[in-house]
């Protein structure tokens, strides 16, 4: 039986450090907090830098991030990992290392969960196999329940994926660009269709075909550094939602890294990254096509206002909804109401007549105010003078 050494793998795990923050893992990723940046009390081993604070389907904790290895065989264009690059610590740690890691700091209450990545090294296949035989470690041999998420390494089998899906609470099959032709530009070396494509059709299949397959799947893309557009992006990511059942599409703006082929290159803009997301949630939760986003003529969305709001302000100032006879769908539109909000609506007119904008203030609905240019009640603008409650 290998002897651990506990602070070995510490100053490991330490030296690790931040490799995955550009790697999105909660439901909420422009929420996600590092441990270090809370300024809570250090540990005698500094590992707050590989904790983050994601929201998860189980509800937001703090997940130890990190790689089996930081070496890489591959040279994606915008990562510090590629192979050859001067600066990067390579690291290595073992399955058994990361498992006792993962438990030992779940018992210190220090993490609650994992998010486990690597790079590759001697093919997708051999790499894959270590981050599934560390989830086989903490679920079998520690037997940890806690939350597991596995990234899927381009080339991995059909079984691993499997092995994978049966163990994590959720993959991760990152596209990286939204086409063939966009990660060619971002990662020579990877392939759109038949690496990673490949596996998130297979990953949709397994949840279909297998009982008590519990991971869900989500991807990223490395946003705004070869030229890709908002439209692609958000075709893409309707497709996955609709055909495979993506639970989530992680929007990374690219941001350059020095000592890579893309150094030079701008950091694509946060407040684009920010409309990605808002209107990757309108294509997931609203019911909206990717037809409805009011996009530019060079396939952006405009940065400076909610793309709900674009809409709205296109098609609803001259034809606004009647919250008294809408269904749920159309109330969704409106700027302001969400499922919550239109649920609260709905019920609330079964009632009784809604008459003025106090009354949805009274039910729950935050600013209510602003909705005012784009709805009726009862056939009417709603009276100015009552939103005063
Ligand atoms: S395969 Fe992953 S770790 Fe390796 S260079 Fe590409 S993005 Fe980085």
């Amino acid at each position: 039986m290998p002897i651990r050494n506990t602070a070995t793998i510490f100053e490991k795990l330490t030296k690790m450090g931040d490799v995955t923050l550009f790697e999105p893992a909660g439901d909420a990723p422009f929420q996600e907090v590092q441990h270090s940046d809370l300024k809570q009390k250090r540990t005698a081993f500094d590992f707050a830098d590989c904790i983050s604070h994601v929201q998860t389907p189980r509800g937001s904790k703090p997940v130890l991030k990190t790689m089996i290895t930081s070496a890489c065989e591959r040279n994606c264009n915008y990562c510090p990992f590629r192979a050859g690059r001067g600066k990067t610590q390579r690291v290595t740690l073992t399955p058994d290392e990361i498992a006792h890691a993962t438990v030992t700091m779940q018992q210190a209450k220090q993490v609650d969960g994992l998010f486990l990545s690597s790079g590759i090294i001697k093919g997708g296949i051999t790499s894959q196999d270590k981050i599934i035989d560390t989830a086989e470690i903490l679920r079998k041999k520690y037997n940890y329940t806690g939350y597991v998420h596995l990234k899927i390494m381009p080339g991995a089998e059909y079984d691993q994926l499997l092995r994978a899906m049966q163990l994590a609470d959720r993959v991760s099959i990152n596209l990286e660009g939204p086409t063939e032709e966009r990660l060619e530009a971002l990662a020579p070396k990877k392939g759109f269709m038949q690496e990673l494509l490949i596996q998130l059709q297979n990953a949709h299949e397994i949840r279909q075909r297998y009982d008590r397959i519990r991971a869900s799947i989500v991807t990223q893309f490395v946003v705004g550094a070869v030229g890709d557009t908002d439209l692609e992006l958000l075709s893409l990511s309707e497709n996955l939602y609709q055909k495979l059942g993506l639970a989530r599409a992680y929007y990374s703006a690219f941001s350059p890294i020095v000592d890579t082929p893309f150094d030079n290159l701008p950091a694509a803009s946060r407040p684009r990254q920010h409309r990605l997301y808002q209107s990757s949630f309108l294509l997931r939760d609203y019911a909206w096509d990717v037809e409805d986003l009011p996009f530019l003529g060079d396939g952006n969305l405009r940065t400076d206002v909610d793309p709900k709001r674009a809409w709205a302000d296109i098609h609803l100032r001259q034809n606004p909804i009647d919250l008294m006879t809408a269904d749920r769908t159309e109330l969704m539109r409106v700027p302001g109401i969400g499922s919550k909000a239109a649920e609260a609506i709905l019920k609330a007119r079964r009632e009784r007549r809604l008459r003025d904008m106090g009354q949805l203030g009274r039910l729950g609905i935050r600013n209510p105010e602003q909705m005012m240019p784009y709805v009726l009640l009862g056939g009417k603008r709603p009276p100015q003078q009552l939103m005063l409650f």
